[in-house]
C-alpha cells in the first residue's frame, strides 16, 4: 500500500514538474522586439507608376514550353519599351543581355563591396481568356485596380525595380556600392535566364551581399492564432519533382481479366504512397517562422509552439489530417496528378502511366523521395522513373545586417507586419543563386488578400494602384540602404 502510494505521488511530480515546464515555456515565449520603422516618407508619381506598368502589361510576354508557340515580337517589344519608361536607367546602367532572355542591368556604386541584386521575371503563364471578366492583355484600370496577366506575377516588381531606380538616378542618388538589375525572360518555364546570369557572376567572382526575389508578401491569416499582417521572406524553396510511374501487361479483351491489370497495379500503388506520407520534420526555415510567428500567436498555440520538443508529434497529425499548406511546410508532398490506360473500354492496357508531383522538404532530395516513394509501393511490377526535378533550394542565412535592412524597408513600409522567415513551396528563379550566395532572399513587395493571391497563374490577375505604390515605395527604401 505504501509503496503504490509513493508510486502515485511520484507520478503526479512527474505529472505537475511536467505542466509547469510546459506553462513556464509557454509564459516566456512572448513576441521579439521588432526592427522600428523609418520616419521618413517615401513620395512615388502614381500616374507614372500606373502607366508604365499598362505598358508592360500589353506586351504579351507569354512562355510556352513548346517555344514554337512564343511571340519574339513581344519581348522585344517590351525590351524596347524600357528606355522610353525608364530613360535613367537606361543611360546610366550597362545592360548585359543572356539566353533566356535575360536582361541584367549593373548599376555602378561608390564603393567596390559586394552588390545588391534585386531579381523580377517578365515573362508570364497563358491566359484562358474564357474565364476572365477583363480582358488580360489591355491594362485596364478600373477603380483604383490595374487587371492584367502579369500584375502580380511579376510585372509589378519588375516595373518597380525599375522605377525606383530610375527616380533614384534622377534625383541624383549613387548607390553605395552597385547594384544589378537582373531580370528573366523565361521563369515561368523554368528557362535558363536566371541561371546564365549566375554563370556570368560566377564566371566574374561576383559574390552579392543579398539576392531579392518573388516569393512570399505580406498577408493575414496565413499562421495558426495569428492575426495581424505578416511579412514573410523565403529563405529557401523546397524542390519539385515529377514522377513517372508504369505497369504492363500482355493486353487482352476485359472478358477474361487476371486478378489485377496494370491500373489496379497501379491504383494499389498510389494508395500505398497516400496512405504513408512522407515523414514529419520541421526544416530550418519552418523552426525560425514558428519562433518568430509563433511568439504572436494564441495562447492555446503559443503553448504548441513554445513546446516543441513534447508536441511535434500533435502537429504532425493536424498536418496530416488538414494537408494543404501548414502541411507542405512539414514534410515532403505526393500529389497525384495524371493517370492513363486503355483507349478502348474493353480491352486491357499494355501499358498504364501515372504521374505524381513531388515538392521536396529541405532535408530530402529527388534521390532519397524516390527510394521512400519505391519501399512504399514494394512492388517489383511497377516501374519508377523521375520525368525531370530538382533538389530543394540552399537555406539562406538570417544573422546578417543585410537581413535586417530588408526588414527594416518592410516594417517602413508595410507598418505593425510582423516580419518573419519561411519556406516557400513554390520554385522560383532565385534557387540559382544558391551557388554564389547564402543571403537570397524571396519577398514580393506586396500585401495581398487570399483572393488576389488566388489570382496569380489564375483567371481575373489585377492588382490594386495603392499596392503598386508600396511595392515602388518599398524599392526605392530598400535601394537607399545599400
Ligand atoms: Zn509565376
Amino acid at each position: 500500500m505504501k509503496i503504490l502510494f509513493g508510486i502515485l505521488i511520484g507520478l503526479a511530480a512527474v505529472v505537475v514538474l511536467f505542466l509547469a515546464v510546459v506553462l513556464i515555456r509557454t509564459l516566456r515565449f512572448k513576441p521579439r522586439q521588432q526592427i522600428e520603422p523609418l520616419k521618413e516618407a517615401e513620395t512615388v508619381d502614381r500616374e507614372r507608376l500606373v502607366s508604365a506598368l499598362q505598358t508592360l502589361i500589353k506586351f504579351k510576354t507569354v512562355s510556352y514550353m513548346d517555344s514554337s508557340l512564343e511571340d519574339d515580337g513581344e519581348f522585344e517589344g517590351l525590351v524596347e519599351s524600357l528606355s522610353g519608361l525608364y530613360p535613367y536607367v537606361t543611360e546610366s546602367c550597362k545592360l548585359t543581355r543572356f539566353e533566356g532572355r535575360g536582361l541584367l542591368y549593373h548599376w555602378k556604386g561608390n564603393g567596390n563591396g559586394s552588390p545588391l541584386v534585386l531579381m523580377a521575371h517578365y515573362d508570364v503563364v497563358p491566359v484562358n481568356a474564357g474565364g476572365w471578366s477583363r480582358p488580360a492583355f489591355e491594362g485596364i484600370v478600373e477603380d483604383g485596380v490595374i487587371w492584367g496577366r502579369g500584375t502580380l506575377d511579376t510585372k509589378v516588381t519588375f516595373s518597380s525595380i525599375f522605377y525606383a531606380a530610375d527616380k533614384l538616378i534622377s534625383e541624383g542618388f549613387i548607390p553605395e556600392n552597385d547594384i544589378y538589375l537582373a531580370f528573366s525572360g523565361s521563369e515561368e518555364i523554368a528557362g535558363v535566364g536566371a541561371s546564365r546570369i549566375v554563370d556570368y557572376f560566377e564566371s566574374q567572382g561576383i559574390v552579392p551581399s543579398m539576392v531579392l526575389d518573388e516569393g512570399g508578401a505580406v498577408v493575414e491569416n496565413v499562421f495558426p492564432g495569428v492575426s495581424a499582417p505578416c511579412g514573410l521572406v523565403g529563405i529557401a524553396e523546397k524542390g519539385s519533382a515529377n514522377v513517372k510511374y508504369t505497369a504492363r501487361s500482355t493486353g487482352g479483351h476485359a472478358s477474361a481479366p487476371k486478378p489485377h491489370t496494370p491500373v489496379g497495379v497501379l491504383a494499389q500503388a498510389c494508395v500505398n504512397i497516400e496512405n504513408k506520407p512522407f515523414p514529419f520534420h520541421i526544416s530550418d526555415p519552418a523552426r525560425k517562422m514558428f519562433d518568430t510567428l509563433g511568439r504572436h500567436s494564441s495562447f492555446a498555440y503559443r503553448m504548441i509552439f513554445a513546446n516543441l520538443w513534447c508536441f511535434s508529434p500533435i502537429l504532425d497529425i493536424m498536418c496530416k489530417k488538414s494537408g494543404g499548406e501548414f502541411n507542405a511546410l512539414m514534410r515532403t508532398t505526393v500529389a497525384f496528378t495524371k493517370m492513363s490506360g486503355s483507349t478502348a473500354e474493353n480491352v486491357i492496357p499494355p501499358e498504364a502511366t501515372m504521374v505524381s508531383n513531388i515538392r521536396l522538404n529541405p532535408y530530402d532530395t529527388v534521390e532519397t523521395a524516390v527510394r521512400r516513394l519505391k519501399k512504399a509501393i514494394s512492388n517489383e511490377a511497377v516501374e519508377v522513373s523521375v520525368i525531370n526535378g530538382m533538389d530543394p533550394s540552399r537555406i539562406s542565412v538570417t544573422d546578417i545586417p543585410e537581413w535586417d535592412k530588408l526588414s527594416l524597408a518592410i516594417r517602413s513600409t508595410w507598418d505593425g507586419a510582423i516580419v518573419s522567415p519561411y519556406l516557400m513551396v513554390q520554385c522560383s528563379d532565385s534557387r540559382n543563386y544558391g551557388r554564389i550566395s547564402d543571403r537570397v532572399y524571396r519577398f514580393s513587395a506586396m500585401d495581398l488578400t487570399a483572393e488576389e493571391r488566388a489570382t496569380i497563374h489564375g483567371h481575373d490577375e489585377r492588382l490594386r494602384v495603392d499596392v503598386l505604390c508600396r511595392a515602388a515605395e518599398f524599392f526605392v527604401r530598400l535601394i537607399k540602404m545599400f
